[in-house]
């Protein structure tokens, strides 16, 4: 069997959410270098505020100041920081509590070495040089025996924040099973190539490798024809950061002549009210090598009862 093939993939899009009233408070509190907190209804005073009292379920009142400067309660080195973490050298992830609040903040502490981190240090905020209303405002915390480092402007004249975009990233070597490494060089030759299993007789495309059903493996290859069937769509209407296609479309599930499962693709070539269940499709290649979308084939409707232990 050929070997599986590998790739490195980047899953990344930039999350978007609107504060709500304290949050947005306390952010804009960071663009203007003072930490903000909240004083519940048991008397203890939450840095950073909660949205709700935990104890009475309440919306906190007037936000009050905390800190700046606190004493880290728990800390875990970061020996090789990740990218876009707080700090590119080693630095300790801490729990801080700052003066005045009962509460600890999550934050990066740049103590220099993990034999200068302790439970009970003093550290104060590093401001960032540029802040617009963001927890990274506090570029780390610092020990409060350290040289004060090049102090920034103090009060950024940023407006209310009220939203943030928060990047997210994931990057990984992902390694095909050989199901679906035999899938995908099949493509590469505009094959597509599924198994059967050898108990019930049902065609996998993509192969899994093994039957669910039974849960024997599947070995016998079986190359499908590039016609299919649309059981089930959806036609996509919200737009999003880096689409290729634009709403409305569709999407829906393609169900392969000779195979007993579908599989998600995008059809295209036609109107999004047009498509339907029953709908006969074409593959339509790329020149990638792979399948861009499916097309109407110009057929006839399949008749339900054909797809319908599919749905
Ligand atoms: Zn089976």
């Amino acid at each position: 069997m050929a070997d599986p093939l590998r790739a490195p993939l980047d899953i990344e899009f930039d999350y978007t959410r609107s504060l709500g009233p304290v949050l947005s408070e306390f952010m804009t509190g960071l663009a203007g270098r003072r930490i903000l907190a909240a004083r519940g209804a048991d008397g203890r005073v939450h840095a950073p505020p909660f949205e709700y009292d935990p104890v009475s379920s309440e919306p906190p009142g007037e936000l009050t100041e905390a800190g700046p400067q606190g004493t880290v309660v728990s800390w875990s080195w970061m020996p090789e920081p990740l990218e876009g973490q707080p700090l590119a050298r080693p630095f300790a992830w801490a729990l801080i509590r700052l003066d005045g609040a009962d509460t600890a903040m999550l934050h990066a502490v740049d103590a220099g070495s993990a034999a200068a981190m302790r439970t009970g240090l003093r550290v104060r905020p590093r401001w960032a040089a540029s802040r617009v209303g963001s927890i990274r405002d506090i570029a780390c915390f610092e020990p409060c025996d350290a040289p004060m480092s090049a102090a920034p402007e103090p009060g950024a004249e940023a407006g209310a924040v009220t939203g943030i975009i928060t990047p997210v990233r994931l990057h990984y070597m992902h390694t095909a099973s050989p199901g679906e490494s035999f899938y995908l060089r099949g493509l590469a030759e505009h094959r597509l190539l599924g198994q059967r299993c050898g108990v019930c007789g049902q065609v996998y495309v993509p192969p899994r490798g093994t039957c669910p059903a039974d849960g024997v493996p599947t070995h016998e290859e079986v190359e499908l024809p590039e016609t299919g069937t649309v059981t089930t769509f959806c036609i996509v209407n919200v737009g999003y950061p880096g689409q290729r296609v634009t709403p409305p479309y569709v999407a829906a599930a393609v169900l392969l002549d000779g195979a007993d499962i579908a599989f998600q693709h995008l059809i295209l070539g036609c109107e999004p009210g047009e498509v339907r269940m029953g709908l006969r499709v074409r593959a339509v290649w790329d020149d990638s090598g792979s399948i861009s979308h499916f097309a109407p084939a110009g057929e006839p409707d399949a008749a339900y009862e054909s797809y319908a232990r599919c749905l």
